[in-house]
């Protein structure tokens, strides 16, 4: 077995989320023992995918489900789904649809950077991206003027990335769109829940199968028959470089049982009991208000945060953010709103014995950065 150390990797204290960046979700015992079992036996992949597919499905509460291997690429996929459908000439020429429809209607508001642009992603599944509306406000009529011959689908993006407010609300757009008789894909990416897309009315959905899901780097795109259908047919073109394992879609599998026999209270327990950890030992801290709070895109989240008057303490957020990066064991903290004087410590990823260590060396950056900023 080669080790991360063996290579020079250092592992580093997570809080600052299910970041694809510092490698999604820590796996379970269960789920890294069902991926080491699933990998060292040979199945037919098309019966795998389809048990997986329909076990996903079933827990989605939607007609039917397929895996690959993110939520960028669901989306890419969905993408194609719409535009290209089962046509075997038409998947086969993907990205590069010169056929409508192909148009694929986003809010300026969701048209975000998750760590690549969406509109990137619609154009891999050949779709051509068409905002409407603002950064700030998508007027209903304007959105419903838009919808027209050309446009092969709507995508809504349901993130803490996107603008939070002046947003048509889901329930508007799948309205708006299915009295034209146009699908609707979500993507759900880093969202909990597993259902309420597919109750909505949504025609395709995406998640991450390594953010909430506790899985290995995975996605999931469940939905109508029709649409889940043209979505594997993708498989003979672009989404064969988007192509997922057995013993990933086995460690999913695992990953998903656990999370949908939990209720969202129990998911929401372990993580106010390290929140409220995290802030007894760093309340104290001077010129600092910590308290808790809940995930700002309404997900069953909650984080502990501190706002530094900088001022005060001589020091920046951005300052102290760097000092936690650069220590040892690094530590990786919330950093949306580090421009504002603001951290956050997101207790999902954090593992109990990560918490005291996380303490001590706040603390210890506070002492170091105060007395001229020195790193230790
Ligand atoms: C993370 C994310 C993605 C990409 O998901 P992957 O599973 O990493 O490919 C897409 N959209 C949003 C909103 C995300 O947060």
């Amino acid at each position: 077995m080669i080790t991360y150390e063996d290579i020079g990797v250092t592992p580093v204290i997570n809080a600052s989320g299910m970041m694809t960046r510092l490698g999604g979700a820590s796996l379970s015992p269960a789920v890294a023992s069902a991926m080491a079992h699933a990998g060292a036996a040979y199945v037919d992949m098309d019966v795998l995918k389809q048990r997986a597919g329909a076990m996903i499905a079933k827990w989605a509460g939607a007609e039917s489900a397929w895996v690959t291997c993110g939520a960028g690429a669901g989306i890419a996929i969905m993408t194609a789904a719409c535009v290209a459908g089962t046509d075997p000439r038409r998947i086969e020429r993907l990205p590069n649809a010169d056929w409508q429809p192909r148009e694929i209607v986003v809010q300026s508001g969701h048209l975000i950077n998750f760590g690549a642009p969406i509109a990137q992603m619609i154009r891999l599944g050949g779709g051509e991206p068409r905002p409407v509306g603002w950064a700030n406000a998508t007027p209903a009529e304007l959105f419903a003027a838009s919808l027209d011959d050309h446009v092969a689908a709507v995508l809504f993006v349901q993130s803490h990335h996107c603008v939070q407010k002046g947003m048509l609300p889901l329930a508007d757009v799948i309205r708006l769109a299915h009295g034209r008789g146009i699908p609707v894909l979500v993507d759900a990416a880093a969202e909990t829940d597993l259902r309420s897309y597919i109750e909505a009315g949504a025609d395709l959905v995406t998640y991450s199968g390594g953010k909430a899901f506790g899985g290995p780097t995975s996605g999931i795109i469940c939905g109508k028959e029709s649409l889940v259908a043209a979505c594997r047919a993708q498989e003979q073109g672009i989404a064969r470089a988007m192509k997922v394992g057995k013993e990933t879609i086995m460690g999913l599998l695992t990953a998903l049982s656990t999370y949908v026999a939990r209720s969202p209270t129990e998911l929401l327990a372990p993580l106010t009991r390290v929140a409220e950890e995290l802030l007894a030992g760093l309340k104290e801290l001077p010129y600092t208000r910590a308290y808790i709070e809940r995930d700002e895109a309404g997900r069953p989240i909650v984080r502990l945060v501190m706002q530094l008057d900088e001022v005060r303490l001589g020091f920046t957020a951005a300052a102290l953010v760097d000092w936690l990066a650069r220590t040892t064991p690094p530590v990786m903290v919330r950093t949306h709103r580090v421009n504002l004087g603001i951290i956050a410590f997101d207790p999902r990823p954090l593992r109990p014995p990560d918490v005291p260590v996380v303490i001590r060396l706040v603390r210890e950056a506070y002492a170091s950065l105060r007395s001229g900023g020195a790193q230790s």
